[in-house]
């Protein structure tokens, strides 16, 4: 079996990083890198501590795709510093015009760009209302609210504002932070009694990106002046976009502040559906370098379906163990490496029929009468709860989960969908018949 060096593996990293980054940057960050160890550990020496948490900052995810992982999880791979007397020269200017770099002090990671985001059924709209964001700042929707769960995109629409703003406004003031970096930075400024200058900076910004809105709830002194640092710019068509892992009324803040959060519009990034899943992993893949096959992208994403993240996860781990092997990816070697990262298998997995059948006795009818065109309220109820949980639970296109219903459309399950959606809000008989629904067919 052709199994690489790891002076090899290192060179074909640097290899794959020249050619995503600029000379600039690959000269002042790579080229002081030494591999000092090469039998079977992966000893890197960099010139200081800077280079270390650079590599470690933007291009970790690289580099466990090339090189082998510990069982922890964690990369097989360790850092010396070089000695004092051989020190990094100081760092070039870099070039003006390189695509992919926006100002260092966003702290934008530079792969969250619209082109990266590959859009489908679950994302079409939030995507839409970002690009609107991005193209006419202040203009249309303020603040934009996005919401979802972990690993779905948020940061990286909310980056990929930041880079197209930066890039296509070159006048205006962006800021992107995270709820955390925010606080720390007032607490820094209170105790430096600097905190006017802190909010002058805020209320100066012509766009605020603000991530993770959710961590303020933990953190409640600080809310007022979130709070007032959003109104001042609200009042002055300053842009604001916010994330979080819940929609504005359900995350524990002042009523004033949730007022605030809604006021623009309220957009959410669903769970990929499996041929927007099958994308993402191509997009992701390619951008790697390694090539794997639409069937292999099918057979992951049929089994990692509930975050984006996952998916990369996986695909680090396959792109790793074929480089370090020498081997195309195949079914045979997906199984083998990803076995464990797989959730439940395709035949466990939540079908439509499942869901018929559960609220069917839940309500005390008939699966066929959930799949007939009756419209008797008995019946109609319960169809729209099984579509929204369909759509809830079940990764295939609405077009297809509407099929399963007696052959109905996709405006008619999206219809239902949405019915349950907006009554779940305010009626807690049927939120609670959702979660035993849900847990029922989840376990
Ligand atoms: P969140 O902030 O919602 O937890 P992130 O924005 O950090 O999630 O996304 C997690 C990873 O998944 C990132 O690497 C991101 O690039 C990727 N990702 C998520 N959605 C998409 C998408 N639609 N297209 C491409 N990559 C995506
Ligand atoms: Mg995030």
């Amino acid at each position: 079996m052709l199994i690489k060096t790891p002076q090899e593996t290192w060179n074909d990293f640097l290899k794959f990083i020249e050619e995503r980054c600029s000379a600039t940057e690959f000269e002042n960050w790579f080229s002081h890198i030494k591999l000092i160890q090469s039998q079977d550990e992966f000893l890197l020496e960099v010139p200081n501590i800077y280079v270390r948490e650079y590599l470690l900052d933007n291009y970790k995810r690289d580099l466990e795709a090339f090189f082998p992982l510990l069982p922890n999880g964690k990369l097989a791979l360790s850092f010396v510093i070089a000695e004092e007397k051989n020190p990094l020269p100081e760092p070039k200017q870099p070039s003006p015009i390189q695509e992919h770099e926006t100002d260092p002090a966003l702290k934008l990671n530079h792969l969250y760009t619209f082109n990266n985001f590959i859009e489908g059924s679950s994302n079409q709209f939030v995507k839409s209302a970002a690009m609107g964001i991005a193209t006419r700042p202040g203009k249309s929707y303020n603040p934009l609210f996005i919401h979802g769960g972990v690993g779905l995109g948020k940061t990286h629409l909310l980056h990929a504002i930041g880079h197209y703003t930066k890039q296509h406004h070159r006048k205006l003031k962006v800021q992107c932070i995270t709820t955390e970096g925010f606080i720390n930075d007032l607490v820094d400024h209170l105790k430096n009694k600097t905190v006017d200058k802190l909010k002058r900076f805020y209320r100066s910004l012509d766009i605020l990106l603000v991530d993770d809105i959710q961590f303020l709830q933990s953190r409640l002194n600080f809310e007022e002046e979130l709070c007032n640092t959003f109104e001042s710019l609200i009042n002055q068509n300053k842009q604001i976009v916010i994330t979080s892992d819940k929609p504005p009324s359900q995350l524990k803040l002042s009523e004033r502040m949730v007022a605030r959060m809604e006021w623009g519009l309220v957009a959410q990034v669903g769970t990929p559906d499996l041929e927007t899943r099958v994308a993402i992993l191509q997009h992701k893949a390619e951008q790697k370098g390694i090539k794997i096959s639409h069937k292999v992208a099918f057979f992951i994403a049929e089994r990692i379906f509930n975050n984006v993240r996952q998916l990369e996860g996986a695909l680090n781990r396959l792109c790793a163990y074929s480089r370090m092997m020498g081997l195309d990816v195949t079914e045979e070697i997906v199984e083998k490496t990803l076995n464990e990262l797989f959730q439940l298998q395709p035949s466990k997995r939540i079908s439509v029929d499942n869901i018929l059948k559960s609220v069917a006795i839940m309500f005390g009818v008939k699966v066929s009468d959930l799949c007939s065109s009756s419209r008797t309220k008995d019946v109609a109820f319960p169809r729209q709860v099984a579509m929204y949980l369909a759509k809830e639970l079940v990764n295939e296109s609405v077009m297809k989960l509407a099929s399963y219903f007696g052959g109905k459309t996709h405006s008619t399950l999206l219809h239902g969908w949405k019915k349950i959606a907006q009554r779940l809000g305010k009626d807690e008989t049927l939120k609670r018949q959702i979660q035993i629904a849900r847990r029922n067919l989840e376990s």
